[in-house]
């Protein structure tokens, strides 16, 4: 990973479920260049870990185990890192979850449980930290969405419904707070392998032939490819990009194939 963006020493930065898979590859990739790393999840076991990898190599890094779907806790813990540090400069909205379950026997609960990860969590963070940024004159949001804003998977309804009000949000962000100074983007990632979708994709070998036959690239993607378009995007040499929505796919959605 490149440490190369020294537009990001020192900003702080708080990524949302940074205790593994693409989260902590994007922490990992703030602490090289330099910034001071809040590593926010729902487990301390995970976050613990992140901090040990950023703090060996001479990064800054801290935990803090928090849900994002709880309103008053990710408002709290906002608030906590403007006061700890005195401000804060990057926000990666990435906790997610992905309930597989047929619509039909969705609980409610289940809903409820995955809105308010995967899209309340944007509003809880994001707008404390809009705020501030606003104040500062000057932030920058990365949204982690997923190309299930636009095409829908069997069995995922409550996942893609909640990631396609999360991009809304998200441009709505860039509408809104590109005037003040914050900038907010979304990366969409393809099929990256991770804990998320391993069970489904990644676990027999028949069905990672088939999804890694759809990719153009031909390889499944790994957290580092996601880290890399969201390090650009905070850094300076995107100061112009704004309300953008970049995919990390290894061109799977230029044909939109389903496995
Ligand atoms: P993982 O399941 O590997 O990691 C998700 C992390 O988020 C875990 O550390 C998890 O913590 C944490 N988390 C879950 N719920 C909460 C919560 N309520 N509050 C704080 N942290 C929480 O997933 P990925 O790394 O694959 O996914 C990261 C993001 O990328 C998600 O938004 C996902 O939707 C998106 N994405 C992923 C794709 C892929 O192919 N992998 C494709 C498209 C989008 P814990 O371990 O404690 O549960």
């Amino acid at each position: 990973m490149s440490d190369h963006y020294t537009s990001l020493t020192d900003k702080v930065a708080l990524v949302t479920g940074g205790g593994r898979g693409i989260g902590r590859a994007i922490a990992l990739a703030f602490g090289m260049c330099g910034a001071i790393v809040v590593v926010n999840d729902l487990e301390n076991a995970g976050a613990a870990e992140t901090v040990t990898a950023i703090d060996d190599s001479a990064g800054r890094a801290e935990v803090t185990v928090v849900d994002v779907g709880d309103p008053a806790a990710a408002r709290d813990m906002v608030t906590g890192i403007i006061q700890r540090h005195g401000r804060l400069d990057i926000l990666v909205n990435n906790a997610g979850i992905n309930p597989v379950v047929p619509l039909l026997d969705a609980t409610q609960a289940a809903w409820e449980g995955a809105q308010r990860v995967n899209e309340w969590g944007l509003f809880h963070c994001g707008q404390i930290a809009g705020r501030q940024m606003a104040h500062q004159g000057s932030g920058c949001i990365v949204v982690i969405g997923s190309p299930a804003v636009a095409d829908a998977y069997a069995d995922q309804s409550l996942y893609c419904a909640a990631k396609a009000g999360l991009q809304m949000l998200a441009m709505n962000m860039a509408w809104e707070w590109g005037p003040l100074g914050v900038r907010t983007n979304v990366v969409q990632p393809g099929w990256i392998e991770t804990e998320l979708n391993r069970e489904y994709l990644w676990s027999s070998p028949e069905v990672r032939d088939r999804v890694v036959g759809v990719i153009p690239l031909r390889r499944p993607g790994v957290p580092d490819d996601v880290a890399r378009a969201v390090l650009w995007l905070c850094s300076e040499e995107a100061a112009y990009v704004n309300g953008a929505t970049i995919a990390v796919d290894g061109g799977l959605l230029a044909g939109r194939p389903k496995i």
